[in-house]
């Protein structure tokens, strides 16, 4: 077997979600598990929270189909609403949570014959200008689904386009739309992600909607997870298949990019960019084998990777490599590669397997 697995620590997963509502004593939270939890497995990490979550939070319909196959009666918000008219049948069968997010999917709603009434979450463009009725235009549209008998409850949601920059004039210029809708009567209120969770009370509402936290990895790119006291859920690990002496003047992997300066030990690793490692990882970009870190040699071939492992004590054929993990933060590897953890998480490709563990 390809010695390359995706470990996730279900224990951390537990630690962050309830960090997270440590945040907001009294609060409830959305566990947000869309993109397949961030790459770590929707099933498992639903059937892990479950207990203690108080609901779960998805990107569409056939996401949610997969949260409610391992739990029934969750709460399961659909952040983006439903793409088709069709769709709100569906999800009044499954006891969904829908956002509305524009005169089109109000529209739909209003035409369709459910089951039963839906939990409809009013989302405003406070100012991303991504998804969301204006305020005025929400307002308008308030009484029309208040009435409607596809409605159960009917709340409020939006979302930051900067709260991971502390102080950006947006983020109050936003809390200023949401709260100014605040006379209206709504059963539940929404707006904080990671971010906001993190630094922005004022944003906290009654309903948190935690993502990239849980995950263990950092909204922020000048706080570190470790000092948020968030714990890293998934090790990417592959192991050492060849190691070779070059000398001077030889060069390693494709494009005969990086050139031994040195004489120099070379180890060949099982992970590569269609495993999910960004091909965009610079020179100088570190692993970690036996607890130490190594740098990248070269660049990132398909199925491969090679490490300067010259400065090492001690290197031997099968020894584990950790790509990301305890000792390779996700988010310094991001940063460096000029992306965010988000992208490399949600990026672990098919073939790797994520294996399971919990203390
Ligand atoms: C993805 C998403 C979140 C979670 O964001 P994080 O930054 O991962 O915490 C929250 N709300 C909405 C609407 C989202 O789409």
């Amino acid at each position: 077997m390809r010695p390359l697995v995706a470990t996730v620590d279900l224990t951390a997963l537990r630690h962050n979600y309830q960090l997270a509502r440590q945040c907001a004593p009294g609060r409830k939270a959305f566990a947000v598990v869309k993109a397949n939890a961030y790459g770590h497995g929707a099933p498992a990490a639903v059937r892990c929270l479950a207990d203690i979550a108080d609901g779960f939070a998805v990107a569409s319909l056939e996401e949610a189909e997969q949260v409610r196959a391992v739990d029934r009666s969750a709460r399961l918000l659909l952040l983006e609403g439903c793409f088709e008219p069709g769709e709100y049948v569906r999800a009044a069968e499954l006891g969904l949570d829908v956002a509305v997010q524009g005169e089109a999917q109000a529209n739909a709603l209003l035409q369709a014959s459910l089951c039963r009434p839906l939990n409809v979450w009013f989302k405003l463009d406070s100012g991303m200008h991504r998804l969301g009725f204006t305020a005025p235009a929400l307002r308008q549209w308030y009484p029309r689904l208040a009435d409607a008998p596809q409605v159960a409850e009917i709340n409020l949601m939006s979302h930051f386009a900067c709260a991971d920059e502390r102080g950006h004039p947006l983020n109050e210029a936003q809390l200023e739309q949401f709260t100014g809708l605040l006379d209206l009567d709504f059963t539940h209120r929404s707006f904080a992600n990671s971010a906001a969770v993190l630094t922005m009370s004022a944003a906290h509402m009654d309903w948190l909607r935690p993502g990239i936290m849980l995950y263990g990895a950092s909204p922020f790119a000048d706080l570190s997870a470790a000092t948020l006291g968030l714990k890293p859920v998934m090790t990417l690990t592959a192991a050492i298949i060849a190691i070779r002496d070059v000398a001077v003047g030889e060069c390693v992997g494709y494009g005969a990019s990086w050139v031994a300066q040195r004489p120099s030990r070379i180890a060949t690793v099982s992970c590569g960019y269609a495993d999910g490692y960004p091909r965009t990882a610079p020179p100088g970009t570190c692993v970690a084998i036996r607890g130490e870190r190594a740098p990248l040699a070269g660049r990132v071939s398909m199925d491969m990777l090679a490490v300067d492992v010259t400065d090492l004590l001690q290197v031997a054929l099968g020894d584990e490599v950790e790509l990301w993990g305890a000792r390779v933060p996700i988010d310094e590897l991001a940063q460096a590669c000029g992306t965010i953890g988000y992208e490399l998480l949600t990026k672990v490709t098919q073939r790797v397997p994520r294996r399971y563990v919990s203390d």
